[in-house]
């Protein structure tokens, strides 16, 4: 069950060099050079080195399907979240049937030009998981767990679980599409809070859970098998500000249950101690914003967080300040929390027009852009381009958030942009202005105590996460089993089956495309590179190649129009065609098929290209023949 288990246990297809084998699978005439390709550093899907990268080995349409599951076992097969924060996917299978919780996405760093990854879900097609697909259940809002639904229902058509408040923000994302009314008419099913339903021979409950978005909820998965506990993402809160405490009773009486396993929330399984309740920080804020008694007050949380953002306004109004909300995620979560009656009273907030004509000292904005989103109200604000919102000196701003890992360099240059202003920044690091919304150790082993699972299963979080977590139930007197992205589990056997190669879709524009595909190193190319293309034009009946009437064309690569590093491309490869050198095979230079013919001409331009300006570029070749 522990690691040397499952290492013992790695799928033959685990060796080899299968990136390599995809990325030159192309029938493309443009790529770029074999051997010296795109810069090694910082490339989008290096940054982030994820061992399924390392199972991307071809596999046969055989090693790719999933055994139909038994009605003898209850298997447990994550596609996300095990080993990434972020994309949470996870599948339980019993009796011929298959259900999802969640299905979650991360965001890309943009530079690919990918607005959001998922796992690769054509694996459900593959795998034949589809055909016994019964439902997707939804634990909460967040985009890590909710934020897939829109854009992959179409796809599949799947039935979605979800309570009010995930059921809102998912109607919200649909807006527009004309898939929304099939969708919402046949196969949305909103379950009430601590609601119990049933889908297939899978008897499921909701059990309310503190988290840091209204109506989290941890799952229990009954079968006849065995029972299970899967916590989505959840804290020990006796004071979440907005929604109901936790209440331990829930957990409590699971222990007679006797539950299988606990599938449990990694994410702050490091951190010694409680994470805190959202009332401390409720708290601090009212005594904080008190004591800011000139300027402007401009708080910024995640526009998830309503629970912050009743506790900035309550502050700000309490201070005699008038408040107001800067940014559309903030406007659509707080407008679906009044939908689903949660205090937020949207009426009490004031205009931008009117906020601009108070005194400094009476206004209060709320704004997006913790994490230095360059599109987001604050990060506007900073660089002083914002359409109402101008700061000067002696203004606040109040960071009520964390910065998540890999964002430090945006929000850096946000706050130098806020200093050059001249305005003050607390942070968390100042001023007890945010608490996690996952649990530390002591949440852990006080959920242990209360729930009593047989073992337990790691998941939501880096693969450190997951194993600090196992290192620590394990202390705490619990069994383990870590999992990992495409491992099938026995949870009845707790044994790994096998692992399955999943990888990862991007979405690029209106459609989901494969991240290992040679769209995205080509965009990586051209983006670091430039690219060069070659429209060369061939003198069919003389065999002859006619320069004169060939373009070339370099972009990204010169400050001019590059028209010498052109008549360079041109002669070398006039030289090649026209005036071949000894051990040159000029007849098959003139009268090889284009793939033979291409590859020489990528060589000439990338030769060219690199002795001149040391660059690599992406080389585009095409013919005409006159
Ligand atoms: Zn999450
Ligand atoms: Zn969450």
């Amino acid at each position: 069950m522990e690691k040397d288990q499952r290492n013992s246990r790695r799928p033959r297809f685990l060796r080899g060099n299968p990136r390599k084998d995809r990325l030159q699978d192309k029938g493309s005439d443009t790529q770029s050079q074999k051997g010296e390709g795109p810069p090694k550093k910082n490339s989008f899907f290096q940054r982030r080195p994820r061992r399924e990268e390392g199972v991307r080995a071809p596999a046969t349409v055989q090693d790719q399907i999933v055994p139909v599951p038994s009605h003898e076992d209850f298997l447990f097969l994550p596609l996300g979240g095990s080993g990434e924060i972020g994309m949470n996917v996870n599948l339980y299978g019993t009796n011929k049937q298959w259900i999802i919780i969640d299905m979650g996405i991360s965001f890309g760093d943009g530079d690919a030009g990918i607005e959001f990854v998922t796992p690769n879900l054509e694996f459900l097609k593959r795998s034949n998981i589809l055909s016994y697909l019964k439902g997707v259940v939804i634990t909460h809002a967040h985009e890590d767990h909710l934020g897939g639904v829109h854009e992959i229902w179409p796809l599949f058509k799947f039935h979605v679980y979800v309570t009010k408040f995930a059921k809102e923000v998912l109607l919200n994302k649909l807006e527009g599409k004309t898939y929304k009314d099939e969708l919402v008419q046949y196969y949305l099913h909103e379950i009430p809070h601590n609601g119990k339903f049933e889908i297939g021979d899978f008897q499921l409950e909701f059990l309310d859970i503190t988290h840091s978005i209204p109506e989290s909820n941890a799952v229990l998965i009954k079968t006849p098998l065995g029972t299970i506990l899967h916590t989505g993402d959840w804290k020990i809160d006796p004071g979440p500000v907005l929604g109901e405490p936790i209440n331990p009773k829930n957990f409590q009486k699971l222990a007679d249950q006797k539950i299988m396993a606990m599938v449990c929330d990694s994410t702050n399984s490091i951190l010694p101690g409680h994470s805190g309740s959202e009332k401390e920080v409720y708290d601090s804020l009212q005594i904080l914003i008190g004591k800011i008694q000139t300027g402007r007050i401009i708080a910024s949380c995640f526009a998830s967080n309503l629970a912050r953002i009743k506790g900035l306004a309550d502050a700000g109004f309490a201070n005699g300040r008038e408040v107001c909300l800067l940014g559309r995620s903030i406007d659509r979560m707080t407008e679906a929390a009044e939908k689903c009656r949660y205090p937020i009273h949207l009426d009490q907030f004031i205009t931008e027009d009117i906020a601009r004509r108070l005194p400094p000292e009476k206004v209060m904005y709320i704004a997006t852009g913790t994490q230095g989103d360059e599109k987001a109200a604050l990060a506007r604000i900073a660089r002083g381009v914002h359409r109402s919102v101008q700061l000067n000196s002696g203004d606040t701003v109040i960071m009520s958030s964390k910065i998540i890992p890999g964002n430090e360099r945006r929000v850096n240059i946000m706050f130098n942009d806020l200093s050059r202003l001249g305005v003050n920044i607390i942070t968390e690091k100042q001023e007890k202005v945010h608490v996690s919304g996952h649990p530390y150790q002591e949440d852990l082993k006080e959920m242990y105590s209360w729930v009593k699972p047989e073992y337990l299963i790691p998941v939501h979080g880096e693969m450190l996460h997951l194993v600090e977590h196992a290192k620590f139930a394990r202390k705490c007197g619990l069994k383990t089993l870590i999992p990992e992205n495409g491992m099938l589990i026995s949870l009845l056997r707790k044994k790994i089956l096998r692992s399955y190669s999943i990888g990862r879709w991007g979405f690029d524009g209106n459609r989901f495309i494969d991240m290992m595909s040679s769209i995205i190193k080509e965009r990586e190319v051209m983006g670091k590179q430039g690219i060069v293309f070659a429209t060369l034009v061939m003198d069919k009946k003389h065999n002859h190649f006619l320069p004169d009437q060939s373009i070339i064309s370099v972009n990204g690569l010169t400050e001019d129009s590059g028209e010498d590093l052109v008549t360079k491309i041109k002669n070398t490869i006039n030289n090649l065609f026209n005036k071949p050198t000894v051990g040159d095979d000029d007849s098959a230079g003139k009268l090889e098929s284009e793939s033979i013919r291409n590859p020489k001409v990528r060589e000439r331009i990338s030769n060219i290209v690199r002795a001149n300006i040391a660059k690599m570029p992406l080389i585009s070749v095409h013919w005409i023949y006159v």
